[in-house]
């Protein structure tokens, strides 16, 4: 991989990205929509006596022009052949891009010997993260990363207004870590969590991370979909009086952290031959004393490999893989037991 690749398929993804958008905006202007055997066309829109057109979407309802209020007449139509034609051949041109993507993606450590074994990343997914967080970029600490995509929770002392953010602080000097949690350093109270205020962040990246990224994990229901089931579990022991979507994102929150030190971590091995267990005090940085003795820390690459039995063209890939690190599995076998992802 050189530093071509990676523009190469960051322009690729950003190609896909303008391709979808594009797709999608046509999509609702001809009513295009996935059928049993492929795409079937149905443009929907309402129309008033003063000769207002308004498009609908999909399943929506109207019985008054949104301009004039009058009555409406629903009007259902197939598009021209000519835009359905445009539309195809939009559709096309994403595929060729994603076979594009699937085999530049491919020159990647990262992908090769990690993402590519875990449910719900594809290609388009891996090269998503690969370019938003190329780990080299953010010199190999998570931390950096979590700062600049806003995932980083904010802690605030509530006596004096002091906070500690992704390894930074208001003056300087680090959160004191503590069986109950951070502790303030100027007066030792307990810090609470906060959303993060006055700092910027991608937003993209986050939405990518938090939303996309983390809805194909669920929908794959592989072991991050376990991870995430199980922390929910744990959040909502902890904290019996928070509300549903809270822990849900909570949960979220905290498996995609563990994706990212991971994929971190075997990053900066896999590009500067750094031992896995050495890499997660650099990926993790100040905050690696404390993290490194917490019980969901694990140094072993988590993936679907380990409980998966029925993909067997990964299985035999990955087994190299961890015997080159070499990671016990009966220790992931027992995290997993800890976690409730196995029985
Ligand atoms: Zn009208
Ligand atoms: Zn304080």
């Amino acid at each position: 991989m050189s530093e071509r690749d990676l523009m190469n398929l960051k322009d690729l993804v950003a190609l896909r990205e303008d391709l979808i958008k594009l797709r999608i905006a046509l999509g609702n202007r001809i009513g295009a929509r996935r059928g049993e055997n492929g795409w079937v066309f149905i443009k929907r829109y309402s129309v008033c006596k003063n000769n207002h057109m308004i498009l609908l979407k999909e399943d929506e309802k109207r019985e008054k022009c949104p301009i004039c209020g009058e009555p409406v007449k629903i009007i259902e139509e197939t598009p021209s052949e000519e835009l359905i034609q445009r539309y195809m051949d939009l559709v096309k041109q994403q595929e060729m891009v994603e076979d594009l993507i699937a085999n530049e993606v491919t020159k990647f450590p990262e992908f090769t010997n990690f993402l590519a074994f875990i449910k719900g990343i594809g290609p388009a997914n891996a090269a998503r993260l690969i370019v938003y967080a190329f780990p080299p970029k953010f010199q190999y600490n998570v931390n950096k990363f979590r700062k600049y995509a806003g995932l980083a929770v904010m802690f605030t002392c509530p006596k004096c207004g002091y906070y500690w953010y992704a390894g930074e602080s208001s003056n300087g000097k680090p959160a004191v870590p503590s069986k109950e949690g951070w502790l303030c350093p100027n007066d030792g109270t307990k810090l609470i969590g906060t959303a993060a205020r006055n700092v910027k962040f991608n937003r993209t990246v986050k939405t990518f991370l938090l939303g996309i990224l983390a809805n194909n994990l669920i929908l794959a229901g592989g072991v991050y979909a376990k991870i995430m089931k199980s922390f929910e579990e744990d959040v909502a022991t902890k904290h019996p009086d928070w509300p549903k979507l809270r822990i849900r994102r909570t949960a979220i929150r905290k498996a995609i952290s563990l994706l990212l030190s991971q994929y971190f971590a075997m990053s900066l091995h896999y590009r500067e031959g750094v031992p896995l267990p050495e890499a997660y005090k650099i990926v993790l940085g100040k905050e690696y004393e404390v993290l490194s003795k917490h019980e969901d820390f694990i140094i072993a690459p988590i993936t679907d490999y380990y409980t998966d039995t029925k993909s067997v063209k990964y299985k035999s890939k990955f087994e190299k893989i961890i015997n080159e690190l070499g990671i016990n599995r009966d220790e992931v076998i027992e995290w997993f037991k800890k976690k409730k992802i196995v029985k």
